[in-house]
C-alpha cells in the first residue's frame, strides 16, 4: 500500500499531525483536560478521545 494512502484516522481539530509523525506525540486535550467531553458534549478539539497529537519539544 502506498505510504500516502495509509488508513490513518481522521485528524481532530486539536491534532497537529497524524499519529506516528516524527516529533509529535499524544497528549491530553487542553480543552477537556483529557476527559473527552466539555459541558456534557463531546469535545470538538480532540473529537471526544481526550487525546490530541502535539508537537514534542527537544530531540
Ligand atoms: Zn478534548
Amino acid at each position: 500500500m502506498p505510504a500516502d494512502q495509509m488508513p490513518n484516522r481522521a485528524l481532530n481539530p486539536g491534532d497537529v499531525a497524524q499519529p506516528g509523525t516524527a516529533a509529535t506525540g499524544e497528549g491530553p486535550c487542553p480543552d477537556c483536560q483529557g476527559k473527552g467531553s466539555v459541558g456534557g458534549q463531546a469535545c470538538r478539539t480532540c473529537g471526544g478521545t481526550g487525546i490530541v497529537i502535539q508537537g514534542v519539544a527537544g530531540g
